[in-house]
């Protein structure tokens, strides 16, 4: 049975060393995962649980874009990420087992209207105005877990116009990787093509038109968004 309406293709990331790519099924992120960011969001971390919010795979574009500025916001933020794209099905995995389930890791970039994030806070509302933007979730070419080895001390870090605004390390993910799997799969069945963003460093900022972000990971391909005009 045919469909009634065209709709673009899934979206998909290149992954070195394959000819395919990698498509995007859902994109889970992270919430507040590095303590020095969550205190300049001004909240205090704690270890009680991880939480989430989600992007719709149609705002996934691919590292070298130029993306408009959004409407409705004056204050467009930038997150540098680790992504994590799962590989094999996971449903109430283990911590211990957790890691068998990645299939690669990539830079990505969950771009946010900030104003409009911090005023959903504010009034206990759901965060996707603010984060499911259109544009906004970024995704360089991914490497594939073997080649990547373990996370450690990578750096992380990102700059917009040349300066650097966000620089940290891959140890002060406040949740592992593992445990994020682990933890997620608890309530959903997680496939291949769930992308998580692990949550961004401290050192977000805003954005204007005409603005470049290039990132990077230690051991990954770099990412980069040029900011175009308004919508
Ligand atoms: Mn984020």
């Amino acid at each position: 049975m045919s469909h009634l309406f065209d709709i673009p293709p899934i979206p998909s990331i290149p992954v070195k060393g394959e000819a395919g790519t990698y498509p995007i099924r859902r994109i889970f992120c992270v919430g507040r995962n590095y303590a020095a960011h969550a205190a300049e969001m001004g909240i205090e971390v704690d270890r009680e649980k991880p939480f989430y919010f989600t992007k719709s795979p149609a705002s996934a574009i691919l590292t070298g874009a130029t993306a408009p500025y959004p409407p409705g916001t004056g204050n467009y933020h930038h997150e540098m990420e680790l992504a994590v794209a799962i590989g094999a099905p996971a449903f109430k995995v283990a911590v211990a087992d957790a890691m068998s389930r990645v299939y690669a890791y990539g830079c990505a970039l969950d771009m946010t209207r900030r104003d409009l994030q911090l005023s959903e806070r504010a009034h206990q509302r759901p965060w996707d105005l603010g984060k499911d933007v259109e544009n906004s979730a970024v995704f360089a070419p991914l490497t594939k877990a073997a080649e990547f080895g373990a996370i450690a001390s990578q750096r992380i870090h990102l700059a917009v116009n040349g300066e650097v605004r966000q620089d940290a390390t891959l140890t002060e993910l406040i949740w592992s990787v593992p445990e994020i799997i682990s933890h997620l799969s608890g309530f959903y069945h997680l496939q291949p093509g769930d992308l998580i963003m692990t949550g961004t460093p401290a050192g977000v900022g805003a954005v204007l038109p005409g603005d470049v972000i290039t990132g990077g990971i230690d051991g990954l391909d770099p990412i980069s968004l040029t900011i175009g005009a308004a919508a």
